[in-house]
């Protein structure tokens, strides 16, 4: 059982299409998260006939329970790209990183989506090392492709997100945050109203040799025949591709949300995040409650997630640690061995597009609409992000559990060293 969080009071859930799971379509997509919806909304704008199957309630997977946090680029550095995949395909990566951005605000208003979009991302450096890193890469940036940012020293940082527990930082106009259930709901209904059939709950138990899906329906089992597939469970999905299974990692995040606070923290408003393995996020919503991630896990959810995450929000704002609590939550996320998604055609109309590794509210709704356009005929920016390595986790599926939890405790460690 998934606990509330603050965005689904704020705004009212998506709801799943009336009526009997058809047995035909164009594209049956698994998994109702922004990858999913947005891929039904953009496969039924194009025509074509679309069913969704989501397992439990729609946008209640990592889509509605994430940090909103929207970052520009992609979850590697541009130099890391370059290096490992040569300039051209570096470049048109950068380019379809900002068109994921771009089209976050195009929806955003065309859909007239409720979800209160903040400019502004900081990304706040733990040791004098990462500082240096970001202050090069931030310099890079703004020499070769054109997109500037602003360095704050120790003073100006403190004075910007209101804790001195950090070296520096740089702040990224591009980025911002928002409520990513609203804007997930707004794909929703969209979705709907162009066509799309949102069946809910419906939790695909198979996906045959020629895409032919079994659904576990509340009517029963059904089949979905379908010429093109889209897994989009995301750290949810387990058992339906081997080889996919092997190549994402689901690991559990936790938020708390205070109740609004009494003063701004973050004068600016921006979104922040920190530059630790066990990453700390955080950001203050248009009421003032402060959304504040921090430490994960594999499988098991703490039971009070409240307590769990208090240490690492102590750690950051001390003047918070007793601060009232509205919420506090889990979801899980996919991640990839490379931390890069996973967007290709596995198998002639069966596509993925997972592993966002923790940086998805941008490119999970701009890689619906890539697999959409992919299966229309414009196969471009999904070629682009098939040049991505997909390595598989050593070990396999069964030792994920063990790898992960060895990995996390060695992340904390080398997090403390600095
Ligand atoms: C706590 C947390 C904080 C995060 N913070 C940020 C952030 O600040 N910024 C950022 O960019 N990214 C963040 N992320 C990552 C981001 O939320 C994800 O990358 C993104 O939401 C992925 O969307 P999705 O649709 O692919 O997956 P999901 O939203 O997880 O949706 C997958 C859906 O598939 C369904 N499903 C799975 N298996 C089946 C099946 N067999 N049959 C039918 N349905 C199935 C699930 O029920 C689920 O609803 C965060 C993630 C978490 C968990």
């Amino acid at each position: 059982m998934e606990q509330p969080t603050v965005y689904a009071a704020d705004v009212a859930a998506p709801l799943p299409s009336a009526g009997p799971l058809p047995t035909r379509a164009d594209l049956a997509i698994v998994g109702g998260g922004l990858t999913g919806l947005s891929a039904a909304l953009h496969g039924a704008r194009r025509g074509l006939r679309v069913v969704l199957c989501e397992a439990g309630e729609l946008a209640n997977g990592a889509s509605g329970r994430n940090g909103g946090q929207l970052h520009p680029g992609q979850r590697r550095d541009q130099i890391y790209l370059k290096e490992t995949l040569g300039a051209d395909a570096a470049a048109a990566l950068w380019a379809l990183g900002e068109e994921a951005v771009a089209l976050i605000h195009r929806l955003r208003t065309e859909l007239n989506a409720d979800c209160h979009w903040h400019p502004g991302l900081i990304e706040a450096c733990h040791t004098e090392a990462h500082f240096d890193d970001a202050r090069e890469y931030a310099d890079y940036l703004d020499y070769t492709h054109d997109a500037p940012s602003q360095v704050l020293d120790k003073a100006a940082l403190a004075q910007a997100i209101g804790t001195n527990r950090y070296v520096g930082g740089v702040r990224d106009p591009a980025g911002g945050h928002l409520n990513p259930f609203a804007l997930a709901a707004a794909l929703s209904l969209h979705a709907h109203l162009s066509g799309a059939h949102l069946h809910a709950p419906a939790r695909v138990t198979s996906v045959g040799e020629d895409n032919t899906l079994k659904v576990a329906t509340d009517e029963g089992e059904r089949v979905v025949r379908t010429d093109a597939v889209l897994l989009a469970g995301n750290g949810y999905m387990r058992g339906l591709d081997p080889w996919l299974d092997a190549r994402i990692l689901p690991l559990v995040n936790h938020i708390i949300a205070t109740a609004p606070l009494p003063e701004p923290v973050i004068p600016g408003g921006e979104a922040v995040s920190d530059t630790r393995a066990v990453i700390r996020y955080f950001r203050q919503d248009h009421l003032g409650r402060m959304i504040f991630g921090g430490g994960e896990s594999f499988g098991r959810r703490p039971r009070d997630v409240a307590a769990f995450v208090r240490p690492y929000l102590r750690e950051v704002y001390p003047q918070l640690a007793d601060s009232p609590v509205d919420a506090a939550w889990s979801g899980t996320l996919g991640i990839t061995a490379e931390r890069l998604p996973i967007i290709r055609e596995l198998r002639p109309g069966r596509y993925v597009a997972a592993g966002f590794s923790g940086q998805g509210v941008g490119l999970s709704v701009f890689a619906g609409k890539l697999i959409a356009d992919a299966i229309a005929g414009d196969r471009s920016g999904v070629e682009t992000f098939a040049q991505l390595k997909a390595r598989p986790f050593p070990g396999g599926p069964r030792l994920q559990g063990t790898i992960a939890r060895i990995a996390m405790a060695w992340f904390a460690v080398r997090d403390r060293l600095g």
